[in-house]
């Protein structure tokens, strides 16, 4: 496997015209502050990041990565705890770039950047007093969180976060762009639904949303001497 510091400038240079998005290298002044991740005890150095704002710099990514050999990692949320999100002297494909959210109350489905946080997505919804079944922290990525599966507040009502998943754009390893739905790309629909990350980068996703305005959430105490009573009920 290559590393990136044994890669010719030339090379990087005309990666980095193709994208639309940035690239942040080690000598950038910003790359301390991007290699951050939620988890504070993860201190990867990746070689580069690719900060991609659309499918095109996500194509271009992947196929720079695979042409080199290059290890690479894919961040959405950057909340994983082990920090799959970064690699060690690999190329980052960063999606924080990649964030838009459209309702279509007609059928209550959400369309999701691949690089959004739930908290984006719920305050999308919210005044259509519509929810995506999601986690229960408002800065973890929809990339990683629906790909592991997605439980949550919603979860017994409406399912997991994948029971809700109805559609994926997806840049497969070879650089080609999928769509997956319960049609099309039956396979692949069918192992993203809690399989991981590692069947290719989804850049969209398609939810079912459910009507729902306001959870109120917390423990639930009685007294002691009312014991038998609940018990009972
Ligand atoms: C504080 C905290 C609270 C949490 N609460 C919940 C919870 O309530 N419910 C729950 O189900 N989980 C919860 N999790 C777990 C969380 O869902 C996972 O850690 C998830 O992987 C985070 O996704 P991310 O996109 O933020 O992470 P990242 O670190 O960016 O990515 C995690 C993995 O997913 C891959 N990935 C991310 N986006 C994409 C994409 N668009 N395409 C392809 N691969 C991608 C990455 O390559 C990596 O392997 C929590 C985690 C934390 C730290």
């Amino acid at each position: 496997m290559n590393t990136i510091k044994n890669l010719d400038l030339a090379l990087i240079e005309a990666f980095g015209n193709q994208l639309r998005g940035e690239l942040i290298a080690p000598s950038d002044s910003r790359y301390d502050e991007t290699r951050k991740v939620y988890n504070g005890m993860i201190d990867k150095h990746p070689g580069l990041f690719a900060m991609c704002v659309d499918v095109a710099d996500v194509m271009a990514a992947v196929n720079f990565g695979r042409e080199n050999d290059l290890l690479v990692a894919i961040r959405g949320g950057g909340h994983n705890g082990g920090g799959l999100g970064l690699c060690t002297d690999g190329l980052v494909i960063d999606l924080s770039g990649l964030k838009s959210v459209r309702v279509d109350t007609s059928n209550n489905t959400v369309r999701v950047g691949g690089g959004n946080l739930w908290g984006e997505v719920d305050h999308a919804t919210h005044p259509f007093g519509l929810a995506v079944p999601a986690g229960i922290i408002s800065t973890t990525g929809v990339g990683g969180l629906t790909l592991g599966g997605g439980v949550g507040h919603l979860s017994r009502k409406y399912g997991l976060t994948i029971d809700n998943l109805l559609e994926a754009d997806m840049v497969l390893a070879d650089g080609s762009v999928v769509t997956v739905n319960k049609d099309h790309n039956t396979d692949l629909f069918w192992a993203i639904r809690g399989g991981g990350g590692n069947f290719g980068i989804v850049t969209s996703f398609k939810f079912q949303a459910h009507p729902d305005k306001t959870v109120i959430g917390g423990p639930t105490l009685f007294p002691i001497e009312r014991t038998e009573e609940i018990m009972e009920w």
